[in-house]
């Protein structure tokens, strides 16, 4: 299918606001863009201080999900993992019980404000809660120096750890971190999240030897199709994840988790779960632990009900028409 004009894509523009249960990257609610396209729907919605370069890979992968259409899947259930955010101990039992059969869960660590002791306090109350089989992973959002990942690593790998997401920022201090890991005999892989969708040369992070698995997001990366070939050139374990979605961005991440050769790692894609409300009536939501592989549909009712103000719909215009200028 060819690729849409801009007036196609602005005139059935759909832009909702939709409250989340908790505080997430310092907001607590989330504004997300939704199109219409001849194969579905397809969901814009970068982080409102992105630049119009970067928010064109996210409307690429929009373009994809609404006009283009995903590979063919291999599986027709994902794995998915609860995420716990930076909350104190007596407040994760309750987190988890969200996420329903999810026995993956992943800790937010290094949150600015917060002490090492907070985090190490948090990941034994998900062992805790999760008992000894439940897999346990951190993301640092590359919120730590070489030498406090290394520390706190070492702290924190005794609660037996599937693997640290981002612990540095730098992708040489990845690098650096694992062979320090090693040479301490500290087993905790480093996966790269920010590493590969920030970049602008994804594939640094193998040439560098600075991960041992990668964490792969379907907007960030410009579409499920390129999301693979990424994983791929890679040559690494992938675990998919989603930025904060609707459903109608979750099915993209679905769409990509699906149809990985591989897929070792439960996925970040339980995150419906952290909205108060959805666009569709039926909104992925990890049930037995997995995401099925199946269409979703908003539900008109609710485009209406969570409707952002006319002055947002146009500001979503406007950022739609400056990022497609960058296609
Ligand atoms: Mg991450």
């Amino acid at each position: 299918m060819s690729a849409p004009a801009l007036g196609e894509l602005l005139d059935g523009l759909h832009v909702v606001t939709l409250p989340l249960r908790t505080r997430f990257r310092g907001i607590a609610e989330r504004e997300i863009a939704l199109v219409r396209g001849p194969h579905g729907w397809g969901e814009f919605s970068p982080f409102v201080e992105y630049g119009p370069a970067e928010a064109s890979r996210w409307l690429a992968a929009t373009i994809e999900a609404a006009w283009t259409g995903w590979p063919d899947p291999v599986r027709d259930a994902v794995p998915v993992n609860a995420t716990v955010p930076a909350v104190p101990p007596a407040e994760v039992a309750d987190v988890l019980a969200r996420y329903d059969g999810c026995t993956t869960a992943k800790v937010k660590v290094a949150e600015a404000g917060q002490r090492d002791a907070d985090d190490i306090d948090r990941v034994a109350a998900v062992r805790d809660a999760m008992g000894p089989r439940g897999r346990i992973r951190v993301d640092a959002n590359g919120g730590w120096s070489l030498t406090q990942a290394h520390d706190m690593l070492a702290a924190l790998a005794p609660f037996e750890l599937e693997y640290a997401e981002q612990p540095c920022a730098d992708v040489r201090d990845l690098a650096r971190l694992r062979v320090g890991l090693a040479r301490s005999g500290i087993d905790v892989p480093v996966a790269a999240d920010e590493s590969i969708r920030k970049a602008e040369d994804p594939l640094e992070v193998a040439r560098l030897g600075a991960a041992d698995l990668v964490v792969v997001k379907v907007a960030p990366l410009g579409g499920v199709a390129h999301a693979l070939e990424v994983v791929a050139d890679c040559g690494m374990p992938a675990v998919v994840s989603s930025a904060i979605d609707s459903s109608i961005g979750l099915r993209a991440g679905v769409a990509l988790a699906a149809a990985l050769p591989d897929l070792d790692h439960a996925c970040g894609l339980g995150t419906g779960v952290l909205f108060g409300a959805d666009v569709s009536a039926d909104p992925l939501l990890p049930v037995r632990g997995k995401l099925p592989v199946r269409d979703v549909v908003p539900d008109p009712d609710l485009l209406a009900v969570h409707a952002a103000p006319a002055d947002r719909l146009e500001w979503w215009r406007d950022r739609l028409d400056a990022a497609f200028a960058y296609l």
